[in-house]
């Protein structure tokens, strides 16, 4: 089996602030980025890992056997988008998130024989919070069921035929989901949760790197 890894890590990370975008901050003397890299990089059956990164840090960055850099989108689906023209054929595609270094190779496995099986597949975790809709002037609008609700985690997994059609489809009728697994959702493919884990946090701002970096420290005393 081959898949291939798109990596979107074009963003400014404004809500992070600082000069640096969240992905290229360090955590335990390695960038999110690189990280995130490793990880999938060890995994046999990963045939290429495809990073889109702003244009401008292109020349920063140099192509390996199986890594390679490409000037990313105006935002996270043209990225990854972009991502996919450097597709070769693989059977598999996934779309990790370069703000989450701390997903675990047992999610991987896991959306991977989801995806195998229907197609498309994610990591979700149970939405503890109540959510409300707010109107303009921060008045709450109505409240959601969050019995209903799934917070989403990369990797998402899909056959490689669907997240093509869905990514083209998507850019002729002008939409722009927050996630793959969303633009598939919305265009009836049938999409997979599987269990995801809360420790694979999304880097978002300054205080999550501390946590990361707690986490870290556990598992490697557990290993
Ligand atoms: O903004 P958000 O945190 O949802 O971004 C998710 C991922 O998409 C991040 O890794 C970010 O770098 C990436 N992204 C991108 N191209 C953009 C915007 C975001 O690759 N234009």
């Amino acid at each position: 089996m081959s898949i291939a890894i798109i990596i979107p890590a074009a963003g400014t990370g404004s809500r992070f602030g600082g000069q640096l975008p969240k992905q290229f901050q360090q955590l335990a003397g390695k960038a999110l980025i690189q990280h995130v890299i490793e990880r999938f990089i060890l995994e046999e059956d990963v045939s290429r890992v495809i990073v889109p990164i702003a244009e401008a840090l292109l020349p920063s960055v140099k192509n390996g056997e199986r890594v390679i850099w490409v000037a990313g989108g105006e935002t996270r689906q043209q990225s990854v988008m972009r991502g996919m023209a450097e597709v070769q054929d693989a059977e598999l595609i996934a779309v990790h998130d370069a703000a989450r270094p701390l997903f675990s190779v047992d999610t991987f496995h896991a959306v991977i024989a989801a995806a195998r099986e229907f197609g498309a597949a994610l990591p979700v975790v149970p939405v503890t919070d109540t959510i409300h809709v707010m109107n303009n002037d921060a008045m709450v609008a109505d409240t959601l069921d969050r019995t209903m609700l799934a917070a989403a985690q990369t990797p998402q997994c899909f056959r490689a035929d669907i997240l093509r059609e869905i990514l083209t489809r998507a850019q002729r009728d002008g939409i722009t989901g927050t996630d793959e697994a969303g633009l598939a959702a919305r265009f009836s493919y049938p999409v997979k949760a599987v269990p995801g884990d809360p420790r694979n946090l999304k880097i978002t701002v300054p205080e999550d790197l501390a946590i990361a970096e707690s986490y870290l420290q556990q598992w490697s005393s557990q290993a």
